[in-house]
């Protein structure tokens, strides 16, 4: 008679509180969800997605184009990418553009030493992909193998995914003490700052405008020594126009010389968007660590785990973080984003 083998790395589901429905809270309490666990997800805010930055997100899943802040964005990213690409079905899987004018040729050749884009195009080759932008650049890079999404409706979706998973989900509810869980991860965002002394808010305003009179297909960025620009398609003839970067963790309404830069640089990109509607403003703040990499932080003998620092990144690297934290609790395994100043020797989920 076959007996069957105890796995030697079994564990115990575990009893788990994530803290913070933002897009990193969203990821761990879906992966955590499907490995198993009790997740109970803890949002302060009534309304989801109402606090924190991830509502104001361009939500690009950009690893070639954000690998000139760092190289170990396009490794990481590629896995983040893969990660979405398993999940949600509503992915937009159309690629990325890069252009530039001429007279910031010298921006355009710096970003293409720092990035290798994968595709450089001409003028036809541009208005192939995009014809409402023919004849308005020389050359354009491509990297076909990045993604967007329509942030609100992906949240959305991550929320209702979790519930599905079998999580609860507790909104307006503010976690403030140690509960009874085996783990608490702590998505909180800015709101841990006074926890995780490394970190910063980096501000970052957008706008949301809509105009039937130029239509794209996948994100444009508009390379500029000082005012940078991306422009991202969300359908229905709205686009959202990001986004400063301004090290600032002022939360007030966009101010006036962002707002100019932005639609100056949108303007710069194609004059139709002189017509659009403006139909929505607003400012969120990117936490991040000095590094500007997220970390996934374990404390107290890996009964709290901090998932934070996301930066620009937090859409990119979100399901890449939760790998990490699944793969640390199911087995201990080390994952470069994790960073613990303890022996690995014990966790709660030890048999
Ligand atoms: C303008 C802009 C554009 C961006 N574009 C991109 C992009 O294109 N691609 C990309 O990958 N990233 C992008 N980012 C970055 C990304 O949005 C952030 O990295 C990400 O949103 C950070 O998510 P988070 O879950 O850590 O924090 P948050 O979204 O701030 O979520 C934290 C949550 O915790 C909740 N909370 C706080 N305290 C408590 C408590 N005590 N109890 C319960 N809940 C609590 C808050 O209410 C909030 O919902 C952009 C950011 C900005 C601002």
């Amino acid at each position: 008679m076959a007996i069957e083998q105890e796995p030697a790395q079994r564990r115990s589901p575990l009893a788990i509180t994530v803290v913070g429905a933002g897009i990193l809270g969203l990821w761990q309490a879906l992966t955590l969800a499907r490995a198993g666990h009790a997740v109970r997800l803890v949002e302060r805010s009534p309304t989801p997605f109402a606090d924190g930055a991830s509502r104001y997100a361009g939500a690009m899943l950009a690893p070639g184009c954000e690998s000139e802040a760092d190289p170990e964005i396009a490794k990481l990213g590629a896995r983040g990418l893969a990660l979405w690409r398993a999940t949600y079905p509503h992915l937009v899987n159309a690629g990325s553009l890069v252009v530039a004018a001429p007279r910031d040729s010298a921006e355009a050749a710096r970003f293409a030493r720092d990035t290798r884009p994968p595709q450089t195009l001409d003028a036809d080759g541009l208005a192939a992909l995009e014809p409402d932008l023919a004849g308005r650049f020389a050359r354009a890079f491509y990297f076909p193998d990045e993604a967007h999404m329509t942030t609100p409706d992906a949240l959305a979706f991550l929320l209702d995914a979790v519930r599905m998973a079998g999580a609860t989900v507790e909104l307006g509810a503010a976690w403030t003490s140690p509960s009874a869980s085996d783990v608490v991860v702590d998505c909180r965002g800015m709101a841990a700052a006074g926890v995780l002394p490394m970190l910063r808010g980096v501000r970052g305003e957008r706008l949301l405008i809509r105009t039937a009179e130029i239509s794209l297909s996948r994100p444009v960025r508009l390379l500029h020594p000082r005012h940078p620009l991306y422009v991202v398609p969300w359908g229905d003839g709205r686009f959202l126009v990001g986004a400063t970067v301004i090290e600032s963790e002022d939360t007030g309404a966009i101010t006036v010389r962002s707002a100019l830069e932005l639609l100056g640089a949108a303007y710069a990109l194609h004059p139709a968007f002189g017509e659009a509607e403006i139909i929505d403003t607003g400012a969120g703040i990117r936490p991040a660590f000095p590094d500007n990499l997220p970390h996934a932080e374990i404390r107290d003998r890996g009964k709290l785990i901090f998932v934070n620092g996301a930066y620009r990144h937090g859409f990119l690297l979100a399901p890449v973080l939760a790998e990490a934290v699944a793969g640390w609790l199911a087995n201990q395994t080390l994952h470069e984003l994790l960073v613990t100043s303890e022996p690995m020797a014990h966790h709660p989920g030890s048999v």
